[in-house]
């Protein structure tokens, strides 16, 4: 099967169609969840997922975005913009985002947002807490988002090694035990601007990570055109 993951798309409809285009045609999208907030189109972004038939989970942003007390953690601008999607998300949309489970397992790939040991929370950046999460998922091939930013993590003895995972280059997952982070579609933070996805190639056991150019300007206006805060405009030109 030819899979393609997204995570963080973040309501950033521009990103996602150059994603859906980039990718091409393949047999299944899954997503590790934020499909909305901080961007400007929550409704379009979820009705397109929906269209694809993706499966996936509940990111923080989007418990949010459903009314969770979670919200208090955020900083201010990220309650404005979390107050502004919920007054705004249809009820269709709150409906398919209510359905999303904190994990989940499809083809035999472990889904979650954050981490097995704190699904909506940890945000997996150094080579233990990645090793603690593979240890309570038990998957030997799993996946997740939160951070923003693409890595490739690989179980070694009771650690973690954390392999580069750049655009365009393939990953050859052999028999070893991964936890693999796609980016983010909607808002990378690894100081590249293009929006990240991550194909999978299950008969062949490849992994190849995607950086796909967008209209950045379309998104900025429309977050601007909102009234959400601005720096959700200009972080996207940066990546950060
Ligand atoms: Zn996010």
């Amino acid at each position: 099967m030819r899979i393609a993951v997204v995570s963080d798309v973040h309501a950033n409809l521009p990103a996602l169609e150059a994603v859906i285009e980039a990718v091409g045609r393949v047999d299944a999208w899954w997503h590790c969840g934020d499909v909305v907030d901080y961007g400007p189109h929550p409704d379009e972004v979820v009705a397109r997922l929906r269209d694809l038939g993706a499966q996936g989970v509940l990111g923080n942003h989007d418990a949010a975005a459903l009314g969770s007390s979670i919200i208090e953690w955020f900083n201010p601008f990220a309650q404005t913009a979390c107050l502004w999607t919920r007054d705004r998300i249809s009820a269709e949309t709150r409906a398919w985002l209510a359905e999303l489970p904190q994990t989940a397992t499809i083809e035999g790939w472990a889904l979650v947002h954050g981490s097995f040991r704190d699904p909506l929370e940890e945000y997996v950046t150094r080579g233990s807490q990645a090793a603690a999460s593979m240890a309570v998922s038990g998957a030997r091939l799993a996946l997740h988002g939160h951070t923003h930013v693409p890595r490739a993590w690989r179980k070694a003895g009771d650690d973690a090694r954390d392999l580069p995972l750049t655009a365009g280059r393939s990953l050859t997952l052999g028999d070893d035990t991964w936890f693999l982070n796609p980016g983010s579609v909607g808002q990378p933070r690894d100081r590249d601007p293009r929006a990240a996805a991550l194909v999978l190639d299950t008969d062949a056991g490849v992994a190849t990570l995607l950086r796909v150019p967008y209209d950045i300007g379309t998104t900025q206006v429309d977050i601007r055109r909102a009234g959400l805060p601005a720096i959700l405009a200009d972080r996207l030109e940066a990546g950060l």
